[in-house]
């Protein structure tokens, strides 16, 4: 029998770990395995925003990929993906194309802009380590700019985010720290610099438990931040934002507008043709696509409903890494001619947010709140846990975070 054709697209959670566990689970003469990513690492996209506020290297982000993936049971080619045509079975790439028999799609979230006049054009976002790179390169240069300019320049010193989701609400908290340390080494009062956090619900992280959003948002107001809370961002500028509060339009004069408001699945699954909502394959319970027998779908790109709330589960990195263990068993089956393909079954564990390297927030074991420093301990257990899973004990000691006294 000829051996099956496995193609993975993306290494990011759901991608990698999902061949790791084939790498495990299936022997080279039942299969062959590629993964395909742009980059020669993974990076684990839930530490970006520590790379953009410049508080942690992205060299501490970013694993080589030949650092977990055996390259004697898979193949890993470095590449884009430009479109998959599933009626074909095939992935074209930037420099060629692929055939496969099964498919596995992990090509992770982009920003969801809203049609936003002027976000695509002018705002950063916090997606991959070259964009985060970018933004604390940004910051940077404004501060170093701000002494040599003839008239002081507020525009420079003004940092905004665009939403106080996780993801806008954890990178404020690293900047909160960060600026200090900035107006230290650039020679700028504190006082000069503004870091407002703008957010259109009626409250920071919509939906958190009420007292925790609370204490987040003390803890950041007490480190200088400053909330715009109701405050929809209607517009981005090349020189700041427009947001609308009590039907009152306002503007926000800045070089660095960072949009964190929201996210999509990766465009290039809807443009191949599947049917999606912002870029989300509704997935089945075995986690293939509703149409192709042979393509399942792991981590932001898939669509799940929580059938307590009626409501999708959020993306997460947590969600990406339990789909993978899914994906990689039912392909295995198929891949062994068998049947008996397992559905997915989301345990989801919590939810923890850090607000800088030492402080944080969450809710975890259904219902146990945690903050402040048993907060942010247990974030970096959660991170140290997934570097372990990924790469064993080698690979936590090189890149895990255990920095939990201070
Ligand atoms: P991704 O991690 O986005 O990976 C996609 C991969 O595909 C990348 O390697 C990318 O380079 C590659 N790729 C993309 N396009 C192409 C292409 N065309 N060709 C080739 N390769 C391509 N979730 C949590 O559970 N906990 C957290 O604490 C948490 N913190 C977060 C913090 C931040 C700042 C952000 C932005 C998100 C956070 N999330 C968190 C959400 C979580 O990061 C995502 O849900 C998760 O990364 C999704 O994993 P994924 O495998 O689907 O895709
Ligand atoms: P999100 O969708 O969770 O939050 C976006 C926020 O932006 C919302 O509060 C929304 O009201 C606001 N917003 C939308 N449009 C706006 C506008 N025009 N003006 C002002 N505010 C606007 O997105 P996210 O924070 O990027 O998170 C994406 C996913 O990643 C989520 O599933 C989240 O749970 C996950 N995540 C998890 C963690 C964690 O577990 N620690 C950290 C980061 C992200």
């Amino acid at each position: 029998m000829k051996k099956p054709n496995i193609v993975i697209l993306g290494a990011g959670y759901g991608g990698i770990m999902t061949a790791v566990k084939l790498q495990k689970s299936l022997g080279v003469n039942e299969a062959n395995v590629t993964l395909v990513n742009r980059h020669s690492y993974h990076y684990q996209t839930t530490w970006l925003h520590e790379n953009a506020a410049g508080t942690l290297h992205h060299d501490r982000t970013r694993i080589p990929i030949k650092d977990v993936i055996n390259s004697s049971k898979i193949n890993f080619v470095q590449d884009s993906v430009i479109s998959i045509n599933p009626d074909e079975k095939q992935v074209t790439l930037e420099n060629g194309e692929l055939e496969y028999d099964y498919l596995v799609i992990g090509l992770g979230f982009e920003a969801e802009t809203f049609g936003i006049p002027g976000l695509k054009e002018h705002a950063f976002g916090i997606s991959s380590i070259n964009s985060a790179r970018l933004i604390r390169q940004h910051i940077e240069y404004n501060f170093a700019r701000y002494n040599n300019e003839k008239e002081p320049n507020e525009e420079l010193l003004n940092i905004v985010v665009g939403g106080a989701g996780f993801t806008g609400i954890e990178f404020v908290g690293e900047l909160a720290n960060r600026v200090p340390e900035l107006c230290k080494e650039y020679d700028i009062p504190r006082e000069k610099v503004r870091l407002i956090n703008v957010e259109a619900a009626p409250t920071a992280l919509p939906g958190f438990d009420p007292a925790l959003v609370e204490y987040a948002m003390n803890s950041l107001e007490s480190r200088g931040v400053e909330f715009k809370i109701g405050a929809m961002i209607k517009e981005v500028t090349p020189n700041g934002l427009i947001y609308e509060k009590d039907e009152k339009r306002e503007e926000i004069r800045s070089n660095t507008v960072v949009w964190a408001a929201g996210v999509r699945g990766n465009s290039i699954v809807d443009e191949s043709g599947f049917e999606t909502m912002r870029g989300r394959v509704k997935v089945r319970e075995d986690l293939r696509t509703p149409d192709y027998d042979d393509v399942f779908v792991v981590g932001d790109c898939a669509l799940i409903i929580n059938e307590e709330t009626d409501r999708p589960y959020p993306p997460t990195a947590q969600m990406a890494i339990q789909m993978a263990g899914t994906v990689a068993h039912n392909v295995k089956v198929l891949a062994r001619g068998e049947t008996d393909l397992e559905p997915f079954e989301p345990n989801i564990q919590g939810t923890v947010a850090s607000l800088g390297h030492d402080d944080a927030i969450g809710v975890v074991f259904d219902d146990k709140k945690l903050f402040g420093w048993s907060a942010s301990v247990m974030k970096k257990v959660i991170d140290n846990r997934y570097l372990l899973k990924l790469g064993g004990i080698g690979l936590l000691l090189k890149k895990g975070k255990f920095n939990i006294f201070h």
